[in-house]
């Protein structure tokens, strides 16, 4: 047995003092049955725990790790701004910087604005998507997380779908009947829907590639679906990619599909691991922000250096020639080799991947929305998990989330974890 001695002490002492003792639920760690691991340091492909342990990290911090952990130019970077300063609440030349190379990578977008999280980022869309329709409904997707705005936290993914829960309380009954989820890559559904309300809704938002119920892929027609009938009833479309943006391509599902979304949202890997968010889209729509405009949204810390220095590294080292297609190789290799080592042991398991963003279901059928994913089976993916886990494999303590590969992920790291999930799917 793994010796994580120092983080149950530490888990004990942080829950006297923390909900849970963490400060962002699935990191409790509590649907798969175990003590969260207290981390003290990462260095590209690997995570150490406090205890020392060595793991290959695939969560790589819930997805802005791209480059892996303390990537030399990332560092480089943020040590500089140390010796200039790191937060002025003034303009600085660096968000120009990281808004002309986000622009310039996302079509759809002509400006931008910074905010701290993915939760601003499309808690603000929406507003001013509200604003400029003049409506109040807005339409989401079942299992779909975009993050923990009370609009928003209706049937949601993530951490709401790993705890069983449908909304949260606290979030009042009147906002939270404004806001509709329907089944993930289902038109009719929405096509119905629109024929009643169209003209009350106010934006459809959707993840493009879903990955907080477990990653699952968009259907062929079904993000031209969401174009269309936004198109068709004066709402707007919000691609919320957050975590797909500059993860399944360089700018997005939205250039790898060919789909101008009307607004979008962007986090974690804009911010190379600082805490980050944008939302932009036409200038038309964005020139209703204030203090061009009178809708509302502001941040004391947002567009700061550091962030904006982080994320502007990152974002130069991924422009690399062939940095997607090596890295989606990679990816393609160890999701075929997990459903390889799978099948030999007997287990049905579904995977799949998108680029760097991967996903495996313990299911029987293709999953293709959130029920799909809910009949995984829970208590063969919590041994899965534990037993990866042990073996020095770091993944997401839940079934509904995505894993995430970096460029510092060797051919050797993909084998042994291939030949670690060989030995856990035995076992189990
Ligand atoms: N949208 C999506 C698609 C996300 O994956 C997340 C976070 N996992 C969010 C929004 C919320 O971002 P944050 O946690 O930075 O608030």
């Amino acid at each position: 047995m793994l010796n994580i001695q120092t983080s149950i002490s530490m888990n004990e002492r942080a829950t006297q003092f923390m909900p849970g003792g963490v400060n962002s639920p699935v990191r409790a760690c509590r649907s798969v049955d175990c003590h969260p691991l207290f981390i003290s340091q990462a260095t590209g492909a690997y995570i150490i725990d406090a205890d020392g342990n060595k793991y290959i990290d695939y969560v790589g911090s819930w997805g802005p790790m791209i480059l892996g952990h303390r990537h030399p130019a990332v560092i480089s970077a943020l040590a500089s701004v140390l010796n200039e300063g790191i937060s002025y609440g003034a303009p600085i030349e660096k968000e120009i910087e990281l808004a002309e190379c986000i622009l310039s990578a996302f079509p759809a977008m002509d400006m931008i604005r910074m905010v701290n999280s993915g939760t601003e980022a499309t808690m603000s869309a929406v507003r001013l998507a509200r604003a400029h329709t003049g409506r109040d409904i807005i339409v989401k997707f079942d299992g779909c997380y975009h993050g923990h705005a009370d609009t928003l936290l209706v049937e949601a993914g993530s951490g709401v779908a790993t705890l069983g829960i449908p909304g949260s309380p606290g979030i009042p009954e009147r906002i939270a009947s404004q806001t509709l989820s329907l089944p993930y890559n289902d038109l009719n559904t929405l096509n119905e829907l629109m024929q009643k309300q169209g003209d009350k809704v106010a934006c459809v938002i959707v993840e493009p590639v879903a990955g907080n119920m477990g990653m699952i892929r968009p259907q062929p027609g079904f993000l031209e679906g969401l174009q269309e009938v936004t198109q068709k009833y004066g709402s707007l479309l919000i691609f919320d990619e957050v975590m797909t943006g500059y993860r399944v391509a360089y700018g997005g599902a939205q250039v790898l599909y060919n789909i101008s979304p009307d607004l979008t949202c962007l986090g974690k890997i804009i911010g190379g691991g600082m805490p980050v968010g944008a939302y932009g889209g036409r200038r038309e729509l964005m020139k209703k922000i204030a203090p061009e405009g009178s809708v509302y949204q502001a941040g004391t810390l947002s567009g700061n250096p550091l962030a904006m220095t982080a994320g502007l590294a990152t974002l130069n080292a991924l422009q690399q020639p062939d940095f997607y297609e090596e890295l989606s190789v990679k990816t393609q290799q160890l999701v075929s080799g997990i459903k390889g080592v799978a099948k030999t042991a007997g287990i049905p398991i579904q995977t799949d991947h998108v680029g760097s963003m991967m996903g495996v279901f313990f299911a029987d059928a293709p999953v293709h929305n959130f029920d799909d994913a809910k009949t995984s089976n829970l208590e063969q993916f919590k041994r899965y998990f534990q037993g990866m886990r042990e073996r020095g494999i770091y993944i997401a303590p839940s079934q509904f989330e995505a894993g995430f590969v970096s460029s510092a992920h060797s051919q050797s790291d993909i084998e042994n974890t291939i030949n670690t999930a060989r030995e856990v799917f035995q076992a189990i």
